[in-house]
């Protein structure tokens, strides 16, 4: 006799049903207006798992208006943002559209943590409190677990000598390490970097740019905005070109970098390469 064939589960049958099929982050026509001015418009972008997304554009473009609109930091008045498929919840319409389930708030921020420019350390706190405050007093989680992982996290971004330092005593490198350490700490399901090397001398950037490469190398999912053009064609699996509130072009760094199509992505690029 023969066995019956064993079938595994066919996961292109339902997207939903494998969740590495379902993107971390997805936005669909998404609008901000801060008053009058318009500054996102019309914009959507997905982030699959394990996949980096860089930002480019001038400054003013949206860029970091995006990135705070995908974890809910800024309202939007019109258009979707779904985590992990999980759409989020309004109330209200327009200028007057704000998140309504707070839980789902907190669930999203706490899965998207930020990496800012100016690292925004607590500076009355030692580097080891700075990244086991929020998983201790926000998610609660075992402190001695928290500390173990604090510190294989500070060890793994180049700095486990400096757990209790003050974040006055670091270099600015060292700083945005830690920083990165801290939104790591909180196992989140993406890590939003908002030009993570802008506010570093040239030298201190590429401490940091090894530690992006390193999170890349493992698929850790980021939506990253950087200046950093290099940084984005080494590490991106889609690059999007932001020109006033509109995505002017995207696509794998190869083709942005390599044969830009719009003309203002040209200018752009020919700018600030
Ligand atoms: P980028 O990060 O690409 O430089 P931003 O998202 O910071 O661009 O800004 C986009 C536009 O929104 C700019 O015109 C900026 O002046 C405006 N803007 C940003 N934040 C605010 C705010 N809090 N209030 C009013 N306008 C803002
Ligand atoms: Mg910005």
């Amino acid at each position: 006799t023969m066995a019956a064939p064993v079938t595994a589960p066919d996961p292109a049958a339902d997207p939903t049903a494998d969740p590495t099929r379902v993107p971390v982050i997805e936005i669909r026509d998404l609008h901000k207006a801060y008053g009058p001015l318009q500054v996102i418009r019309g914009v959507s972008l997905t982030a699959p798992r394990g996949h980096v997304i860089s930002l480019i554009g001038s400054s003013g473009s949206g860029k970091s208006t995006l990135l705070r609109c995908c974890n809910l930091l800024e309202d939007s008045q019109q258009g979707e943002i779904l985590f992990e498929g999980e759409a989020v919840k309004w109330r209200g319409t327009g200028l007057a559209r704000v998140p309504a389930d707070r839980a789902q708030v907190t669930r999203l921020r706490t899965n998207l943590s930020m990496v800012f420019q100016q690292f925004n350390l607590w500076s009355h706190m030692t580097i080891l409190q700075n990244v086991m405050e929020a998983p201790v007093h926000v998610l609660k989680r075992n402190p001695a677990q928290v500390e173990a992982r604090a510190r294989e996290l500070l060890a793994k971004v180049g700095i486990g000598d400096k757990a209790d330092a003050w974040p006055a005593q670091l270099s600015g490198g060292q700083q945005q390490r830690a920083a990165i350490a801290r939104a790591l700490c909180m196992e989140p399901r993406a890590l939003l970097l908002d030009e993570p090397t802008s506010a570093l001398d040239p030298e201190l950037q590429q401490e940091v740019v090894r530690v992006i490469k390193d999170l890349a190398a493992e698929h850790r999912t980021m939506l990253l905005v950087t200046h950093d053009m290099r940084l984005a064609a080494d590490v991106s699996d889609h690059v999007v070109f932001l020109h006033q509130g509109r995505i002017e072009e995207e696509g794998p760094p190869a083709q942005l970098f390599g044969a830009p199509r719009s003309e203002r992505l040209r200018q752009f690029l020919s700018a600030t390469m």
